[in-house]
């Protein structure tokens, strides 16, 4: 499951070395998000890129694929991790290695190849590769994994970019073989058993922009906080017409989806885009445009609301001052994704205390108070949204350092993953809680203290702020911060 080893690389004297890992480290951290964030807290000061797969990496698991990546933000200072799909987990364990640690700057553009051993070429051919963006100089620029799956935000492109790595390479593995486990088939059921998932009206079916007409319905789309009109009822996910699905490694829910040799955007893509004011029939061309470039569509989206400028004239040539994003409604400067904070309380309280900044995918409060599960809960109250995010929070942490995709989480437990390692849902909740209070200690490290939990002003009603600073305060206190 581990192989104890993580390579290191020092791009400044092109040398390499593998650190050894402590059986302790893993059963505290498991691996994926958990073991880079250890690698972060451990290395902070050399300003590391930090790439990790975990326990369940290449062992067929439904969702395993995905890559963990973290570092410090370019754009805020502040900490970012992300994940991604494609070839690059599995072939990275595939060569000995749990994670690999880059630090240090080359003195011009080089690629890094790893094949039995570490080489430094040009662009590697027919590895699973990791590039950044095209856009050297914008500072949330993402990368690209085998041409096709991206990093969420966070400038990892960027970091990329500053270290004058223009790609790695890895030689890929075979494809894995499903385990032959009772978890491996309890998993898969629960999966095939989720409307959100696999259903009618699923990620399965349309890509993640089947949630468009759920936030669109409860009005929280981003076009409440940038005060524009909602866009038109006939433009969702379904109106693209037929797509073609692609999955990270085997995954049956396979929620990427190509349309004419083009990617159809994601849910939060799709929604700012659209509420931008993009014309539907051209909302897949732009949406191509900024992944070719890299660039992170709702950092540049909230440049086009305060820039005033035409959205296609702004993301086909963005201005120079806008390079460092926009701050307006962002927290610890990163800014609001696709869900109205004033329509959903619980994502609200996501925002304000995940160690990213503004991101949903921490609390995952989506699963509850939009899709309804496993309980619907009142999206427009704060009231025990802390006990609740708390325990998503840390479910959460330890699913990405499994890793297993976000969206698994929509319809499996903590309990069916702990099966996989042979241990109980406790313990997984007990090292997600540590995973995650790292990454807060990091953030603290990095100057983010407890003030820096706040929304943007006038992000919610003054009636909705006072319960929701009561829920924020009993939420500090639940995690021993204030
Ligand atoms: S659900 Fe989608 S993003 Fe997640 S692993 Fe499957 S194909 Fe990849």
């Amino acid at each position: 499951m581990h192989t104890g080893k993580i390579l290191s690389v020092n791009l400044t004297n092109l040398s390499w070395n593998i650190l050894p890992l402590e059986k302790c480290i893993y059963d505290k951290f498991i691996g994926g998000r958990g073991l880079s964030g250890h690698l972060l807290g451990t290395y902070l000061e050399n300003n590391p890129l930090i790439f990790c797969n975990g326990p369940l990496t290449g062992s067929g698991y439904q969702t395993s694929a995905r890559c963990a990546v973290m570092h410090i933000n370019p754009k805020t200072g502040g900490l970012f991790r992300s994940d991604f799909g494609g070839r690059f987990a599995s072939a990275l364990k595939n060569e000995g290695y749990d994670g690999l640690m880059i630090t240090g700057r080359a003195e011009s553009c080089i690629s890094l190849v790893i094949d039995n051993g570490v080489r430094f070429a040009d662009v590697p051919r027919g590895y699973a590769t990791v590039s950044p963006g095209a856009d050297r100089n914008i500072k949330y620029c993402k990368i690209i994994s085998d041409g096709f799956f991206t990093s969420h935000r966070g400038g990892t492109g960027t970091m990329m970019h500053r270290m004058n790595l223009t790609a790695i390479g890895i030689r890929p593995s075979g494809a894995p073989q499903a385990p032959d486990t009772s978890a491996y088939e309890d998993i898969e059921r629960l999966i095939n058993a989720a409307p959100s998932l696999t259903g009618r009206l699923g990620i399965g079916k349309f890509g993640t922009a089947a949630l468009y007409d759920l936030t669109r319905a409860r009005d929280i789309l981003p076009n409440t906080f940038f005060n524009l009109p909602q866009p038109a009822a006939n433009t969702n996910a379904c109106a693209l017409g037929e797509t073609q699905s692609v999955s990270c490694g085997g995954c049956t829910i396979a929620c990427r989806k190509m349309k004419n040799g083009l990617r159809v955007p994601e849910y939060d893509e799709f929604a700012m885009l659209l509420c931008m004011g993009v014309p539907f029939e051209r909302i897949i061309e732009t949406y191509n445009h900024c992944m070719k470039q890299g660039i992170d569509i709702i950092t540049a989206c909230h440049c086009i609301a305060q820039s005033g400028m035409d959205p296609e004239e702004f993301l086909y040539d963005i201005p120079e001052e806008f390079y460092n994003g926009s701050d307006r409604f962002a927290v610890k400067g990163v800014e609001l994704p696709a869900i109205a904070p004033n329509g959903a309380l619980g994502v609200a309280l996501g925002y304000v205390t995940s160690p990213n900044g503004a991101d949903w995918t921490t609390a995952m409060a989506l699963t509850h108070e939009i899709l309804r599960k496993p309980v619907p809960t009142d999206r427009q109250s704060a009231e025990g949204k802390a006990v609740i995010n708390i325990a998503y929070e840390n479910a959460k942490a330890a699913s990405d350092s499994l890793p297993v995709c976000r969206y698994a989480l929509f319809a499996v437990s903590l309990e069916e993953y702990a099966k996989t390692l042979n241990t109980t849902a406790a313990k997984l909740a007990e090292c997600g809680s540590d995973i995650f209070m790292n990454e807060i200690n990091i953030i603290r490290r990095l100057g983010f203290g407890i003030e820096t939990d706040r929304l943007p002003q006038g992000a919610l009603t003054p009636e909705q702020q006072t319960g929701f600073d009561a829920e924020l305060k009993k939420y500090h206190r639940m995690r021993g911060l204030a």
